[in-house]
């Protein structure tokens, strides 16, 4: 950083513009992260420029400015014997309210800028759920698409090799995300505990047989439908009969559909980063069991499942020309654009909620945003079930016990609406009638995560 300009010092109208101004200088072609952070700046500067306390110490750039990003390189050997090497990283985002929380993904094309957009993201994310967990994100270019088990092992092992000197179960704990699930922290939870010889929860998603909780895995998509419920509530509506479309068939879309279902809700559409399946008359268990068989177990695509049930394939399509009551993004960044938001709006769709990280454009967030007859949940509300699991996995392992689904699931639900409550309280209007949930969750996230670094003094 090159600049301290104080852009809150005055009710500057301008204050955004001259934001994102000294942002984009900072973070030249990092459209993902710059898009990321105008998304809270537009709700937090004019939050701000109400509130005299938190106009000095800089508390927007210094939450824009991670604590520290390293990157290393993971070589490693696959079956044939040849050797290649991949780019791995951890951003270390915000420790003001708990150790480094947040997932490793896995994709060839993971960037810097995508890790900060994450990483940012993940803050605030953290902050609402009301657990002492800060904010990070890590992982690798690797691609674990026709990897055998092996291969994807000798990766993880090599990668951990160099992540263990930068984690640990009170300073960052890392979990999965798009390309790592259930099998790779496995692998790297054993490398963890093989290089440190020590077994304590520096890792969650584990197994439940080696101290990880009863439904982390079905955390996010479970708690996506558990906030649409309290979005449905207050407005007198249920969800029972309503057309829901998701989109991807990885670990959040597949237990959002699952809940979906239970629920009495049509999922019409799943999809993958070849095509959508849909049909009208709603995914059932026994379909669904497909999914998970094919998707999860084998490994392989939508097609294939869309195949197996008997269901229309569009490739190369997303689903959000599907009629539908309820719209889940579950499967990656900037998946629906502007005229995906259109299209749901004339279709009549009436709530949108991210199981993903920041699927809409800036331009669909624009269109949901002004539309009256819309709900729109961002991510960072809507898909904090998944860390909050964590959380809960992670408390489990400091006290050395287990608990029951039950229990977890009990707390999920209550995370899940105190989250709720949150967005209320800081995004409805004057007169309470509607509630911009964007606004609240990034004001109550902003808030939690300012008081901690205005009580803590700056360095
Ligand atoms: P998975 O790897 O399990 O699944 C990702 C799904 O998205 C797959 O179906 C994949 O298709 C699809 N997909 C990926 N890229 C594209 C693309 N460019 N176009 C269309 N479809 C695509 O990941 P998760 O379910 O864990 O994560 C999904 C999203 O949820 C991510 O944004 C992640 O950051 C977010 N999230 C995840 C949490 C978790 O607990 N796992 C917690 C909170 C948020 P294919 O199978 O063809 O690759």
């Amino acid at each position: 950083m090159n600049e301290s300009q104080n852009c809150f010092s005055s009710a500057d109208t301008n204050n955004l513009d001259c934001f994102m101004q000294g942002l984009i200088r900072r973070n030249p072609h990092q459209d993902e992260f710059h898009q990321a952070v105008h998304e809270v700046a537009e709700d937090v500067i004019p939050f701000v420029a109400d509130n005299q306390r938190y106009q000095s110490e800089m508390l927007l750039e210094r939450m824009t400015e991670p604590d520290q990003i390293v990157s290393f390189r993971v070589s490693w050997v696959d079956d044939d014997g040849n050797t290649h090497v991949n780019r791995a990283w951890r951003a270390q985002f915000n420790n003001a309210i708990g150790p480094y929380k947040g997932g490793l993904r896995f994709d060839p094309d993971l960037n810097e800028s995508i890790l900060k957009f994450l990483g940012f993201e993940q803050c605030f994310k953290n902050a609402l759920t009301g657990l002492p967990i800060g904010g990070a994100k890590g992982g690798a270019n690797f691609n674990p698409k026709g990897r055998s088990d092996k291969e994807v092992m000798r990766f993880c092992q090599a990668l951990m090799n160099s992540l263990v000197h930068y984690i640990g179960q009170n300073r960052d704990i890392p979990a999965g995300d798009i390309g790592v699930g259930a099998r790779e922290i496995g692998y790297l939870f054993g490398q963890y505990r093989r290089l440190t010889h020590e077994f304590v929860g520096a890792l969650t998603g584990k197994g439940v047989s080696f101290g990880g909780s009863e439904l982390r895995i079905e955390a996010t998509g479970f708690g996506v439908v558990y906030f649409v419920r309290h979005m449905l509530d207050r407005i007198d509506a249920d969800i029972e009969g309503l057309k829901v479309a998701i989109s991807g068939s990885g670990n959040v879309a597949n237990h959002a559909a699952q809940k979906c279902i239970e629920l009495g809700a049509k999922v019409i559409t799943l999809s993958d980063s070849g095509g959508t399946m849909h049909s009208s008359k709603g995914l059932s268990e026994d379909d669904l069991a497909q999914v998970f068989k094919i998707k999860t177990e084998q490994r392989g695509t939508i097609e294939e499942v869309a195949d197996a049930i008997d269901w229309a394939y569009s490739k190369g399509k997303n689903p959000w020309s599907a009629e539908c009551d309820i719209a889940l993004p579950c499967a990656t960044q900037n998946e629906l654009d502007g005229n995906d938001a259109k299209t749901l709006i004339k279709n009549g769709c009436r709530i949108v909620a991210e199981g993903a990280n920041m699927p809409s454009t800036a331009e669909a967030v624009a269109q949901f945003q002004d539309c009256k007859k819309l709900l729109y949940a961002p991510g960072k509300a809507a898909n904090a079930g998944g860390v909050a699991v964590s959380g809960l996995e992670r408390s489990q392992n400091a006290e050395h016990r287990y608990w029951s689904m039950e229990r977890v699931d009990k707390e999920l639900r209550g995370i899940m609406a105190d989250i709720h409550q949150r967005c209320v309280e800081h995004g409805s209007d004057s007169d309470g009638t509607s509630v911009n949930y964007r606004k609240g969750a990034n004001v109550a996230g902003f808030l939690k995560l300012a008081d901690a670094m205005l009580s803590q003094g700056t360095v």
